[in-house]
């Protein structure tokens, strides 16, 4: 049975992280996974999930089943941190699940929408995160990009993006990045958020808005902005949400994936539809993590703590964007990295060559993907000269 099979390529960003790894230079850097890292370089647990994980070491009673919906509490905790106060809250027009991350959530959504309709057509940002495509063709799908990010200008082409999402059919899906968008680091104002919600209302796609990063931009409210705006306005859409980031959860796997309906009845329709998916796929989603986010979230304290420490890596990346495109300046760099600064979360591109991208990592122990995606996590104040002086060289 397995004779026919064919070896896979392994994924090029945990390729480039095993590269690094290995490298014996002193002065290495990893701009490539994107995780987030502190000064030091280190994915530390933050403390509001060290409380959380020493008050469920002591209370946790249980290891039985939770069931195909996860824990109602991080889900109704989760619903709100998502939409605020928001009107389909009110209308009780939203169901949420936890699921195992982020990418958990967008697999439930995807074999969702395909069984509303099999095969149905799912367009993604060009680019967008690069597992997407994959696991919205696993599910059935079939996957069109709209124009997105202009590489030439280092801006959105809004333009090419609009024009195409005016094309879509009714009975389509468009994936949005709600903030933080992976990997350019290039989101909508809320201008552009709201020609965006006039054309999803005109075309009548379903909105599936994937929110990774939910406080890695400007804030936790400002984050949603996007989105709750496309929920104020259109009669179905998806969410799926992650809290591998922002709680630094990643292995824990925790995220969730939110419905919402046209009515009380259809989104209790829909939601059903959503557990049945739940069951054939895990079964039952991992509990720790959801047990973590919802104990924090139910805490003034621990809330507080968490506002505060997730402010901390929030300003820290946008610190390091003014950072790098200060220190190429002062390296004698001519060439305009200004873009860098008006772009918002963990990624952007550099806009330099692959030789460029292959001569920063074999000459100067850099490691970046090959688009010259940049991890802004990775830059460091102990590394940053060095960085901008071997960008410098290459250029
Ligand atoms: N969506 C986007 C845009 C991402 O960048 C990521 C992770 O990098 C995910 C979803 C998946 O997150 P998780 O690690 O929670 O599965």
């Amino acid at each position: 049975m397995f004779g026919s099979l064919k070896a896979q390529p392994a994924d090029p960003i945990l390729g480039l992280l095993a590269k690094y790894r290995e490298d014996q230079n002193p002065q290495k850097i990893d701009l490539g996974v994107g995780v987030y890292k502190n000064e030091a370089g280190h994915t530390a647990i933050l403390d509001c999930v060290k409380k959380a994980e020493k008050y469920r070491y002591d209370n946790e009673d249980t290891k039985v089943y939770i069931g195909p919906t996860g824990s109602p509490v991080f889900n109704d905790e989760m619903t709100k941190l998502i939409f605020g106060t928001h009107k389909v809250l009110i209308e009780n027009r939203a169901r949420t699940v936890s699921t195992p991350g982020g990418t958990g959530a967008l697999r439930v959504a995807a074999e969702f929408i395909n069984s509303c309709k099999a095969g149905a057509t799912i367009w993604v940002s060009n680019p967008t995160w690069a597992n997407h495509t994959g696991l919205f063709e696993a599910a059935g799908l079939t996957v069109k990009a709209y124009p997105y990010y202009d590489y030439e200008n280092k801006k959105l082409d809004f333009d090419g993006m609009l024009a195409a999402l005016k094309e879509v059919a009714a009975d389509d899906a468009v994936l949005l990045h709600a903030c933080c968008h992976n990997p350019s680091g290039m989101d909508l104002n809320q201008e552009q958020w709201q020609q965006v919600v006039e054309v999803a209302k005109d075309v009548g796609f379903t909105p599936l808005i994937d929110m990774a990063y939910q406080g890695f931009g400007v804030g936790l409210d400002e984050d949603a902005y996007g989105l709750r705006l496309m929920a104020e306005h259109v009669e179905r859409m998806l969410v799926c949400s992650s809290c591998s980031k922002n709680f630094g959860l990643y292995r824990e796997r925790i995220g969730a994936c939110t419905v919402i309906g046209e009515t009380v009845a259809s989104t209790d329709i829909a939601f059903s539809n959503i557990l049945s998916v739940v069951r054939v796929l895990y079964s039952m989603p991992p509990a720790h993590g959801a047990a973590l986010v919802e104990t924090i979230l139910s805490s003034d304290e621990l809330r507080n703590q968490w506002y505060a420490e997730l402010q901390v890596m929030r300003d820290r990346i946008n610190g390091n964007r003014q950072l790098i495109v200060d220190k190429l300046v002062e390296n004698g760099v001519t060439r305009d990295f200004s873009f860098i600064t008006r772009q918002m979360g963990m990624f952007s591109f550099l806009g330099i060559t692959p030789e460029q991208v292959q001569r920063l990592q074999d000459e100067f122990s850099i490691y970046m993907v090959g688009s010259s995606r940049m991890s802004i996590a990775g830059i460091a104040n102990r590394n940053v000269d060095y960085l901008a002086q071997s960008i410098a060289k290459v250029l």
